[in-house]
């Protein structure tokens, strides 16, 4: 094997490993506070009552936050 050959197979491993680590990278879960909207959960009766973490519960009436699905 010549020193192009080694160039070729060295850099085809090399955009492999890249293209998998690009793909499982953005596909493997985040953080729960990290990187999620700011507004992440509200409230089903108030909905411009929002919290960026779960567990919260509404300023006017006390129901706990929910996750929104849609962005
Ligand atoms: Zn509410």
């Amino acid at each position: 094997m010549d020193t192009a050959q080694w160039f070729v197979t060295l850099g085809g491993i090399a955009l492999i490993a890249l293209t998998l680590w690009f793909f499982f990278g953005k596909r493997k879960p985040a953080p729960p506070a990290a990187g999620e909207a700011a507004d992440s959960y509200a409230c089903p009766m108030h909905p411009w009552i929002t919290s960026p973490v779960a567990g919260g519960s509404c300023s006017i009436c006390g129901m706990a936050l929910v996750r929104r699905d849609q962005p």
